[in-house]
């Protein structure tokens, strides 16, 4: 625990911003009030500078050391929010700047603690600045580095280039559907998975309920003729049902939904190559669904038994060929670095394996303590590679991805993710998921219905956005799936009125 003392007094949502930077140095920090010898001092000011710009400045001391930072931009025009996060901003940017100074430490996102990196830029896209302005002003005001800036100008570009009305999507939405059932529960999960039980029938009943969902959120967007831009199968794992049971839900998919053919692409998830059958393959074709996630996780055997997969290397090999020689064409695959025991060599045979089968798509993960995980409740347990092989093992997946003809598409970060780093999707040109960039945006409303289903409305005009959970639990579902229904058709009449889209 790293104690720093701010001399001056902020309000508490300022100490969490100052928190939240001071743990990107330290495993866990305290900003505390009275004086303690053990503590590191930090101060911070504002002043006018000699132009009339907000000039801030900043001194820490650590170990007997000092050091000092400055920073000062025009003052921006607006309303009291918009002074506000200018004033963060500055103080965020000093009291980085002088953390990195103690500790060697260089932060490649810089002041960016939030998840959503490419939405900054975005933003300034949508405001009329050049690529090369967006950088600039990355680099310059929320000191992220040129590597990072270089991806997320990168990204900007290939999404442009797969979605050219991403800015104009905000009158359509997409769908996800939540499937909460896996064949068992890995040990870093915090998704709603339940270990599938066949015996209990709450698959059953929580089918009903979905069918349900999907009827009732059919009618209205019939009532709208709203177009669909794209629909996501997720979980769990949407596979862990029945060749039977998944027929049925798609026959109720088209039979509500209106504008299928306008659908832009149908993903189902089919992570856990355990549930893949010849039977749910050619269910999935009988519906022209044909971009599929098969998600390996680590090409390690010792690895996937670590974190409970309970499945071999070898069978998600055998699932991948069956489904790209049963016709998918779209298949997307995950690894996750950092995963318990796994260090460079681990990591190099995952990517050595990989290359064989050229999946259209490759999501790198890093590993992430999510507080809700077995992983993170038994930490102790799992060896975990330290933060300098973690950031190795990130470069090699970008160079393996280059090499390989992939470039990335969305990208992500976490809360407590190994090393501070991100999660980034590639593709080969033309592949890319479409769902994954538009959710990643927010860019329009996705309605979510089954369980731990999260809807996203965001009001087209303003872009204000509100989230409605459904329940995790199949058994809360099933109680309360029609009060979920009602609460999102309000929702959604709130910010599509029936004149829009006509
Ligand atoms: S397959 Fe995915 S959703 Fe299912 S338990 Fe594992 S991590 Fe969770």
């Amino acid at each position: 625990m790293q104690k720093i003392i701010i001399k001056e007094k902020f309000e508490q949502d300022w100490i969490r911003m100052f928190t939240h930077l001071a743990n990107l140095f330290f495993e866990q920090s305290n900003i505390i009030l009275e004086d303690d010898v053990d503590a590191i001092q930090a101060s911070m000011s504002l002043e006018r500078n000699s132009a009339g710009g907000l000039l801030g400045r900043s001194s820490l001391t650590r170990d007997g050391i000092d050091y000092f930072a400055e920073f000062s931009e025009i003052e921006e025009d607006g309303d009291a929010k918009v002074k506000t996060r200018q004033l963060k901003r500055i103080y965020s940017h000093i009291f980085l700047d002088v953390l990195e100074q103690a500790t060697g430490m260089r932060q490649s996102w810089g002041i960016l603690t939030g998840i959503r990196p490419m939405k900054l830029y975005h933003k300034y896209r949508q405001l009329g600045c050049s690529f090369e302005e967006v950088r600039q002003i990355l680099m310059k005001r929320h000191r992220i580095s040129r590597d990072k800036s270089e991806i997320l100008s990168k990204i900007a570009d290939v999404q442009l280039r797969a979605v050219p009305d991403l800015y104009e999507l905000k009158n359509e939405v997409s769908i996800y559907i939540g499937i909460p059932f896996c064949p068992t529960k890995c040990a870093y999960c915090t998704f709603p998975a339940y270990a599938i039980n066949r015996k209990n029938g709450r698959v059953e009943t929580f089918l009903d309920g979905l069918h349900e969902e999907i009827r009732e959120m059919g009618k209205w967007l019939t009532e709208r003729d709203m177009k669909i831009t794209t629909i996501y199968f997720g979980g769990g794992t949407p596979t862990s049902i029945e060749a039977e049971e998944m027929d049925a839900l798609y026959e109720t998919m088209y039979a509500s939904f209106p504008n299928m053919n306008n659908v832009r692409e149908i993903t189902v998830e089919a992570g856990r190559p355990d549930t893949i059958t010849p039977a749910k393959i050619d269910v999935l074709k009988k519906w022209g669904i044909d971009r599929i996630s098969v998600n390996p996780q680590s090409y390690t055997d010792e690895t996937l038994k670590a974190i409970g997969r309970h499945h071999s290397v070898q069978e998600t090999i055998d699932k991948f060929w069956l489904s790209r020689n049963m016709g998918m064409k779209n298949i997307n695959m995950d690894l996750i670095i950092g995963l318990p025991n796994e260090g460079m060599e681990e990591f190099k045979h995952s990517l050595a394996e990989t290359e064989k089968m050229q999946p259209e798509s490759l999501t790198i993960h890093t590993l992430s303590f999510k507080r809700a995980s077995e992983m993170t409740r038994n930490k102790d347990k799992y060896k975990v590679a330290d933060r300098a092989t973690v950031e190795q093992m990130m470069k090699l997946g970008e160079e393996w991805n280059v090499a390989n003809g992939y470039e990335p598409y969305y990208l992500y970060r976490q809360k407590n993710i190994l090393g501070n780093l991100e999660n980034v999707g590639y593709s080969k040109p033309g592949e890319e998921s479409i769902y994954n960039i538009v959710i990643m945006e927010e860019v329009q409303t996705i309605i979510g219905v089954g369980c731990g289903a999260s809807s996203k409305f965001i009001e087209p005009e303003t872009g204000k956005i509100t989230q409605f959970y459904n329940p995790k639990d199949p058994a809360a579902y099933i109680l309360s799936y029609e009060e979920s229904i009602e609460k999102k058709l309000a929702h959604l009449n709130t910010i599509f009125p029936v004149t829009v889209n006509k």
